[in-house]
């Protein structure tokens, strides 16, 4: 009896554990549908991308002599639907059993379960922790602290390990890794390639049904198979690693890639596994090419953050995007979707976003991500958001991102505290502030900056939540000892502001 083996568009790899499962007769089935694409607008970049580099992986797969079934989105027959998919394409190969690798988001692992055919998931073993064992690392304990996380996966994998202990001495190199930005900046771009024939029919099938979509299709650069993308790693090893760690945090006008790999897309979908990708890293060290501390900080964030994240969301379970512990219900405003705002900060991280379809980390949390948290705007929308404009963006590892570590809302589980800030680090860690309508150093009244207003907001609506944490007792007392007057100021000014903005205000 002929088996379908579901490959979904984030499982693009040889090493796919339904794939690896798969027999000679099996039929893979591959899909392009619209609800996936529509389930939130995803940026035509993030379409694309995805498109493209199924169908050049679905080809690679003929071409090794694998039997594939491609649903191209244009298919007159073609459902809309994952599960749609798969009970026609049943009903073509009279198949009974469908083989898949276990899909990164809840909803469709549920889909999939209530399918009426026989459904085996496999674990996604693309990872370098898998989910029983995150879970066994996770039981009892008090805290999940990433750190803690992080050294046991050094010593599992011997990453960056010299005998037993961390190279270098010292499991973590972040206190060098926070240098505001460098005045004069000329960064090595990611590697661009040239959009060829499929990319190039699959630009004109996302601009012909996505056109509505927020973002910028054209240029497209992303590498789309497997050759490219490792190509592309092998570009920022030798261009960008060396500074990547002095210069994690920092932001500039005008620079949206900075020293960052802008490699996450192609690790997500598959066409780069994270073991490689910190070999790689782990090599140039070695080789004396780039510095430990951008070595160590850059393994850090996949071997470290991306896994545990992918932990979170799963021991966690379906219910954990709709968390709201802070209980915010603001709408998302429309400067998020490209609408104008004086705010330069947000204006140059959504303007990167919409052309890109990508920010660097901390454009996501201190700029977007904190701007939300300190307006108190619904996590829902927040989450929404995140996953349809990013092109690296999957609810297993956005979600923990998003409602855990950016919005507080899974009450402390990602973060030990909520990641607010006022003004004065976004002036330190960028050049936005200089040419802003608003003036940082200004606190209330004529042109005071809405993150210093809404930061003592925040912290005051949600005093009893958080004055017990000690570390936010320092922000507490601050707020403390500045006179009343002056308290009663800045939350008015901050109602202000929240209420102009609810009424559609350009802000
Ligand atoms: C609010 C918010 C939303 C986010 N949403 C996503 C998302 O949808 N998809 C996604 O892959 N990352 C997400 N991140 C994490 C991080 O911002 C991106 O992985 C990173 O910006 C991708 O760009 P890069 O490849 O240039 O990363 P680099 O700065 O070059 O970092 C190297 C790699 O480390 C990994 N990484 C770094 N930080 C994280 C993290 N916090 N969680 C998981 N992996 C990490 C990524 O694979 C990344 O490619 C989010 C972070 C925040 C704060
Ligand atoms: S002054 Fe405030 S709003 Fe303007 S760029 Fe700086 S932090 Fe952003």
């Amino acid at each position: 009896m002929t088996r379908l083996v579901l490959i979904l568009g984030d499982q693009l790899t040889e090493g796919a554990a339904a794939l690896r499962a798969a027999g000679p007769d099996d039929v893979i089935l591959m899909a392009e549908v619209a609800d996936e694409a529509a389930y939130v607008p995803h940026h035509p970049k993030k379409i694309a991308f995805l498109f493209a580099a199924m169908r050049k992986f679905a080809a690679a797969l003929r071409e090794a002599g694998r039997r594939v079934d491609y649903v191209a989105l244009d298919d007159p027959h073609n459902t809309g639907s994952i599960p749609g998919e798969i009970l026609r394409a049943a009903d073509r190969h009279g198949a009974t059993e469908v083989l898949a690798t276990e899909p990164g988001e809840w909803q469709l692992i549920g889909l999939l379960n209530d399918l009426p055919l026989t459904v085996r998931l496999l674990p996604d073993d693309r990872f370098l922790c898998s989910q029983s064992e995150f879970a066994r690392w996770a039981e009892g304990r008090k805290e999940l602290r990433m750190e803690w996380f992080y050294r046991e996966m050094r010593r599992k994998t011997g990453l960056l390990m010299d005998e037993g202990a961390p190279a270098g001495g010292r499991w973590n190199y972040d206190a060098d890794n926070r240098k505001p930005p460098p005045g004069e900046a000329d960064p090595a771009a990611p590697m661009h390639f040239t959009p060829d024939e499929v990319v190039d029919e699959v630009l004109n099938l996302v601009e012909a049904r996505f056109a509505d979509n927020f973002g910028t299709l054209r240029p497209f650069w992303f590498a789309t198979d497997r050759g490219q993308a490792r190509r592309a790693l092998a570009h920022f090893v030798a261009t960008a690693l060396p500074r990547f760690g002095d210069y994690q945090d920092a932001m500039l006008r005008g620079q949206p890639f900075l020293w960052h790999s802008v490699l996450s897309l192609y690790m997500n979908a598959g066409l780069l596994g994270p073991m490689e990708v910190c070999r790689a890293v782990e090599d140039a060290w070695r080789a004396g090419d780039v510095p430990l501390n951008a070595a160590e900080g850059y393994i850090r964030q996949i071997l470290g953050w991306r896994e545990y994240m992918r932990g979170i969301y799963f021991i966690e379970g379906p219910d954990y995007t709709s968390r709201n512990v802070l209980g915010h219900g603001r709408a998302l405003p429309p400067m998020y979707w490209g609408a104008e705002t004086d705010m330069r900060c947000i204006a140059e991280t959504v303007a990167q976003t919409r052309d890109e379809a990508y920010a660097h980390h901390i454009q996501r949390l201190m700029i977007t991500g904190n701007f939300a948290l300190i307006a108190g705007i619904d996590p829902a929308d927040v989450h929404q958001w995140y996953l349809a404009v990013y092109a690296d963006a999957y609810e297993w590892v956005e979600a923990p991102n998003v409602i855990g570590m950016s919005q507080y809302a899974d009450g402390g589980i990602v973060g030990s505290k909520p990641y607010v800030s006022s003004g004065n680090y976004i002036a330190r860690m960028s050049n936005y502030c200089s040419g802003c309508a608003y003036d940082v150093k200004t606190k209330t009244g004529q042109g005071a900056c809405p993150f210093n207003l809404l930061y003592w907001h925040f912290l005051d609506r949600h005093r009893e939540r958080f004055q017990g944490n000690p570390r936010m007792a320092n922000m507490y007392r601050t707020w403390d000892r500045m006179d009343e007057e002056r308290r009663a100021t800045v939350l008015a000014e901050a109602e202000t502001f929240l209420n102009r903005m609810a009424q559609g205000a350009r802000v």
